[in-house]
């Protein structure tokens, strides 16, 4: 164990961060995070998606220094600022046209989709949202509010909130069972207890990422949107973790063939700076309840920050490079599944994906303890990456949009020992113990 670990565990509050391993980080570069005792570790996380660009890159590294010196010090707040302004225009041009009002920036994903959440009740006129099980819309109040992972059990939800169940092919019988049986649910509520025209807004992930990396059947979101259209709800895409580019498209939802009318970005926007970007129609973005002037929103740094990071994804071709390496990171993790007992499911799009591990492929009973075994020793291998869902079993995969292929198979192959020492009884569980809390 570390010096700057034990440090940061005497200062720091352990509730507002997560702590997987008794390991500090002092650098990093491309795929890599350089650990205080000199260790090379392989990042398939990048900090759940927000290190975009994976470590250290030069464009990120550049804008910030420019912004830094060229801007007025970031101290002119309240005027006008040239990356914020050009950042503004670059999402308006990469929206659909019917979210391409206005746009609102903010520090994270939470806050972004606060501001939504409140904004589509007030503009709307009506009181209720729609949103998923399992889904995770963020650490505040108010995003906290509309989300429905159980991460968040206790939490005080909005009074008007409706939880509808995600779809999930693994789980609920295949996909086109799993899509029947969640929009015979959403049809019951919106012709019984839940009038549609007081429903504002559907909030949706594309891949809901924090609940277990889950891709919806194909078509289901399709006649969700067609429910709302006839009702006038506004849809809501939270491409938070999954969006530019990560899931091999630049938008997520474009695999599902809708077109929302809100799009919130937020992790990867800034590359791992504080930035988030709710789009949607002036009426909304506009209306006086989006009000929520907090000091830096829109600073010069994080927005220079947000343009780097869209410029290269566009220079460097990196939603295409996430859509091919992400077909490779795939097919080897198939494998690991036909070797490994532990392995239920793998799935997800491009570099978004999930691998879910089960004590058991017939009963399908969530392999809690083995899941967290198996991040702990890939991470004594040389590899991060942290696990998700409501049940805490499934492996996520989130790594920067820069990923090469022999990185994917390097740690891959650091996975696939992981997996194996797990199975064999070779980890410390009471080390594991000690870090999880158990
Ligand atoms: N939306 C989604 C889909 C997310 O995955 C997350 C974070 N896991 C958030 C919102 C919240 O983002 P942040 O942590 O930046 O506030």
């Amino acid at each position: 164990m570390t010096g700057l670990y034990e440090r940061d565990k005497r200062s720091l509050s352990t509730l507002s961060n997560l702590r997987f391993f008794p390991q500090s980080i002092t650098g990093g570069k491309g795929s890599y995070l350089i650990a205080e005792d000199g260790r090379r570790l392989l990042d398939f996380s990048a900090s759940w998606g927000a290190a975009s660009l994976g470590h250290s890159h030069p464009a990120l590294a550049a804008a910030v220094a420019g912004a830094l010196k060229d801007q007025a010090g970031a101290s002119h707040l309240s005027t006008a600022n040239l990356p914020a302004v050009e950042l503004a225009e670059k999402l308006l041009a990469l929206v659909p046209d019917r979210a391409a009002g206005r746009v609102w920036l903010g520090h994270s994903g939470s806050d972004a989709n606060e501001t939504v959440a409140r904004a589509v009740l007030a503009a709307t006129g009506r009181s209720r949202i729609l949103s998923f099980k399992g889904a995770y819309h963020g650490g505040t109040s108010g995003s906290m509010a509309v989300s429905g992972h159980p991460v968040q059990q206790g939490v005080p939800k909005a009074a008007g909130l409706s939880l509808i169940p995600f779809p999930d092919g693994y789980r609920d019988g295949g996909e086109a069972a799993a899509a029947q049986a969640a929009l015979d649910h959403l049809r019951a509520l919106l012709d019984g207890p839940v009038p549609p025209n007081e429903v504002a807004a559907l909030f949706l992930e594309p891949i809901q990422s924090d609940g277990g990396m889950i891709v919806p059947p194909d078509g289901y979101f399709q006649e969700v949107e067609a429910l709302c259209r006839r009702h006038g709800i506004l849809i809501v895409a939270d491409e938070v973790k999954v969006g530019l580019g990560r899931s091999g498209r630049f938008h997520a939802f474009e695999h599902l063939g809708i077109q929302p009318d809100i799009v919130v970005f937020g992790k990867g926007l800034g590359g791992g700076l504080p930035v988030s970007a709710a789009v949607g129609p002036e009426a909304i973005m506009n209306h006086s309840a989006a009000f929520s002037f907090q000091t830096v929103h829109g600073n010069p740094v994080c927005a220079a920050a947000a343009k780097a990071v869209l410029e290269t994804i566009e220079r460097d071709s990196l939603v295409e490079q996430a859509a091919e390496v992400g077909l490779h990171l795939k097919g080897l993790l198939e494998r690991l599944q036909e070797k490994h007992a532990l392995v239920g499911d793998v799935r997800g799009r491009g570099l978004a994906l999930g691998v879910e591990l089960v004590t058991d492929r017939q009963t399908k009973e969530a392999a809690k303890t083995a899941t967290a075994l198996t991040v702990y020793r890939a991470f004594e291998l040389g590899l991060i990456l942290y696990y998700v869902g409501v049940s805490s079993n499934v492996l996520e995969f989130t790594p920067p949009l820069t990923l090469t292929k022999e990185e994917a198979t390097a740690g891959v192959a650091l996975l696939d020992q992981a997996l194996s020492d797990v199975a064999a009884g070779r980890v410390d569980q009471k080390k594991v113990a000690a870090f999880a809390g158990w």
